[in-house]
């Protein structure tokens, strides 16, 4: 029962191939520079070293075409017909307030993706291409399509409202929508699993810090809020993004220094966060080696990154009426260890504490909070494929 899952970006295209009986991932890969010079697949068949094709890729069905042949070849594919793949899902940024789980993909699912082009101009886009040249490779094959923000849906309205008159949300559909879902999702099912604790009563956060961001409050196994938005912008300090600004700096710094849209959207997305204030690197482990060595202002990023990430959980616990658990997940969440400890310290008033020994761990899954303490903390990683495999199985019903 093979399914084969899909995160395609607008040059580079993921996938991996799943066996659905066990849940084992057969093969998986990377197409990287889809039109531009130089583009390749990597491709790797589990327990094989990866291989190397250097071929032309000048747009996506090519891509695709080249995908399935790299799972079909004698020497490294897993696959001797396409005929076994049950079907193939694709992970989609963008469902606005339509979908609020994934779903098999047809004509109506194809507009609406669309349609929320506007809401995700550099993700959907590119998600539509690899569903549509998929739908054209494989027309008998269900496809399904599993949203990032479809998680977030449960949130209540006035978790996700801006106070900006009403009719912008009604004609422009500006409200919080949230993203990373699959991967709050998947993690705070994990949490509750690992602890052998209903997911239905239990009110956890889900910290994924990555390059981008975000944090959740998944409250008895609905999400109730989430720190990113409208846009992948606000929330905590994130590789070159943000995090939350105060609005009127963004005009202030429009008029000051003469930018337009275009330009600021630019500064906060791409020079901000962790690059922006540290001004050495966006990744986390080039600042906390810095810091360790006394730069001033790569311990700045790390402070503000830490301290804003505390200061969400002590909100959501707010919002939830308590806390019973905190999930760090994603690359920075599953192996810095002095970013976990960094948050949870200052947290003992809700009684969650980290045991530094436990929190010696990197890309495991484990309970890092001390014996007895009231607030389990976890570290799990996501796995937002296995997320899209079994949606895409569970759909299909076979
Ligand atoms: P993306 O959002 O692009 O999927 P990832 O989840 O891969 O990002 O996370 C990338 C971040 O994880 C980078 O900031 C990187 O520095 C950080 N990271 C990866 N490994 C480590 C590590 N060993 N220690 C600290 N940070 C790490």
């Amino acid at each position: 029962m093979k399914v084969l899952v899909l995160n395609c970006g607008s040059s580079s295209l993921k996938y991996q191939l799943f066996d659905m009986t066990t849940e084992e991932v057969l093969a998986k890969g990377l197409i990287e520079r889809i039109g531009i010079e130089g583009s390749r697949i990597k491709h790797e068949k589990t327990g094989d070293e990866p291989v190397i094709f250097d071929v032309p890729i000048p747009e996506h069905k090519t891509g695709v075409r080249k995908m399935l042949d790299a799972l079909l070849d004698e020497k490294h594919g897993l696959l001797k017909s396409l005929d076994e793949l049950i079907a193939v899902g694709h992970r989609v940024v963008h469902g606005g307030e339509k979908f609020a789980r994934s779903v098999i993909v047809d004509k109506e699912v194809l507009n609406v993706i669309e349609e929320c082009v506007p809401l995700a101009p550099l993700h959907n886009p590119a998600n539509l291409t690899g569903i549509k040249a998929m739908v054209e490779l494989l027309p008998e094959t269900p496809q399904v399509a599993v949203f990032d923000t479809a998680f977030h849906q449960t949130m209540p309205k006035y978790a996700y409202m801006y106070g900006v008159p009403y009719h912008y949300y009604e004609e422009h559909r500006v409200r919080r929508y949230g993203f990373h879902g699959t991967s709050h999702a998947y993690v705070s099912h994990r949490a509750a699993e690992i602890l052998q604790k209903p997911f239905n009563e239990l009110k956890v956060v889900t910290c994924h810090l990555g390059n981008g961001s975000s944090i959740t409050a998944v409250d008895c196994g609905k999400s109730v809020d989430t720190s990113l938005g409208f846009g992948t912008v606000p929330g905590v300090l994130m590789g070159t993004r943000s995090g939350e600004v105060d609005p009127t700096l963004v005009l202030y710094l429009m008029e000051k220094e003469n930018l337009d849209t275009k330009l600021m959207s630019h500064i906060l997305h791409k020079e901000s966060g962790i690059l922006g204030i540290s001004g050495i690197s966006s990744d986390l482990r080039d600042v906390e080696e810095a810091a360790e060595q006394g730069n001033q202002r790569a311990k700045l990023a790390l402070d503000m990154l830490c301290y804003g990430v505390r200061k969400h959980i002590g909100a959501y616990a707010a919002a939830m009426g308590g806390i019973d658990a905190i999930v760090f997940t994603a690359g920075i969440g599953e192996n810095s260890s002095t970013v976990r400890k960094m948050v949870v310290e200052g947290l003992e008033f809700l009684g969650a504490d980290v045991d530094p020994e436990k929190n010696n761990v990197r890309g495991k899954e484990r309970i890092i909070s001390t014996d007895g303490a009231k607030v389990s903390v976890l570290v799990v990683p996501t796995n937002e494929e296995l997320v899209i495999a079994r949606d895409t199985k569970e759909l299909i019903k076979v």
